[in-house]
């Protein structure tokens, strides 16, 4: 066999189109033949099957999970002379959207277990400006919400919580999204609920933040044409909405072999020396939207696997901290120990629901093979 026959992606959707093809060609026609392209009645169905879905009262659409960020704040009236608390062990938007309203991001490290915002750090960092927590669910790994609750209803801080990697994670048996004043999901092709573009949505049980969102993503006005304020054009398209109201159903059952997938990993790597394979927290549900590994010699790994075929990726390349982007703040050395050395370990293997078990052994091969030859 060639090399490309034998390639293992890291993520390969087209399975996933062939199960719902059928359902997914028929919704899009039908909006096509609509002639209803914004706002219509399948975004307005999607956000109360999301709502539903996540166990909160609203939730709004919007054009992609950085604006889902970018609202919630500026919903919260957030913005210059403000703090936000988050992490930099994450994807860029996640702090992005703070630098966006013109607040400012304070970083603080993470836990290198389920690499989630390190709970004793955040009180360390809060200040008279301090607005609001982001803490992230990264890698479909929900944080550790209660006590976050615990230190925002202290400081009187409002919590967004980052859902973009979890959409059907549960902690303590409830649903991602539904603990903090706000949730930001991504409909992003990678994520665990993807449309066939860009996408995202919040969730609340406020009706004063739903409002002000619904106004936001249309202008700063809910009624065309009348503007309080200053907003954005952030509407999730119907064809989108079409799509994944398709797709929602099957949530559960996807997430479900993504789970599998990360015992198998577990199972084949748990004797390979020198991996730190994912550990979950007590009472957690995790999704797996990554399954990440910590590993010495990350680098040459990751190279030495890709020419055996095997895809991996290095989920963050840069901490945020340390972006160009954010030099303005002068916090590239700022202490965060954790952060820092996962940089340098963590690396993540091919997972979609639809990955075999034979693609999977090929990449715990390949892995234990590379490893024994750096
Ligand atoms: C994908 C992602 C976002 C942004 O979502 P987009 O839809 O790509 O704008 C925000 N935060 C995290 C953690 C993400 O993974």
């Amino acid at each position: 066999m060639g090399k490309r026959e034998k390639m293992i992606p890291i993520l390969d959707l087209t399975g996933q189109y062939n199960q719902i093809q059928a359902e997914v060609e028929k919704n899009v026609l039908e909006v096509m033949k609509s002639g209803s392209y914004i706002l219509g009645k399948n975004v307005k169905a999607l956000e109360q099957e999301i709502a539903d879905y996540c166990g909160t009262s609203h939730a709004v659409g919007l054009a992609n999970g950085t604006d889902a960020l970018v609202l919630s704040l500026r919903a919260l009236d957030i913005g210059p002379g403000d703090e936000v608390i988050t992490v930099s062990f994450s994807f860029f938007a996640t702090a992005e959207c703070i630098g966006i309203v013109g607040a400012k991001p304070v970083f603080v490290d993470v836990n290198s277990d389920n690499y989630n915002i390190d709970i004793a750090e955040i009180e360390k960092k809060i200040t008279p400006k301090t607005k609001a927590i982001i803490p992230v669910h990264l890698y479909g790994q929900p944080a550790d919400m209660d006590p976050i609750l615990e230190v925002a209803k202290k400081y009187n801080l409002y919590v967004i919580e980052d859902c973009a990697q979890a959409i059907g994670a549960k902690y303590k048996g409830k649903r991602v999204g539904s603990f903090g004043d706000i949730g930001c999901f991504s409909f992003f092709p990678t994520k665990n609920l993807g449309a066939f573009g860009d996408g995202g949505i919040v969730t609340t049980n406020s009706k004063y933040i739903t409002d002000r969102l619904v106004a936001l993503r249309n202008h700063g006005g809910a009624v065309r044409y009348y503007h309080q304020e200053l907003g954005y054009n952030s509407r999730l398209d119907e064809i989108q909405a079409a799509i994944l109201r398709v797709k929602l159903p099957y949530l559960d059952e996807w997430n479900g072999k993504r789970k599998e997938v990360a015992s198998i990993y577990n199972e084949l790597l748990k004797d390979v020396p020198d991996v730190v394979t994912p550990v979950e927290l007590d009472d957690t549900e995790c999704v797996y939207h990554q399954y990440t590994i910590q590993v010495p010699h990350r680098d040459k790994l990751h190279e030495a696997l890709k020419d055996k075929g095997v895809m991996s990726m290095i989920y963050y390349p840069v901490p945020i901290h340390k972006q160009e982007a954010f030099e303005y703040l002068n916090c590239k050395d700022v202490c965060l120990p954790v952060t820092n050395d996962l940089n340098t370990k963590v690396l993540s293997l091919p997972i979609f629901p639809e990955i075999t078990k034979e693609q999977q052994e090929t990449v715990a091969n390949a892995i234990k093979e590379c490893l024994a030859a750096i």
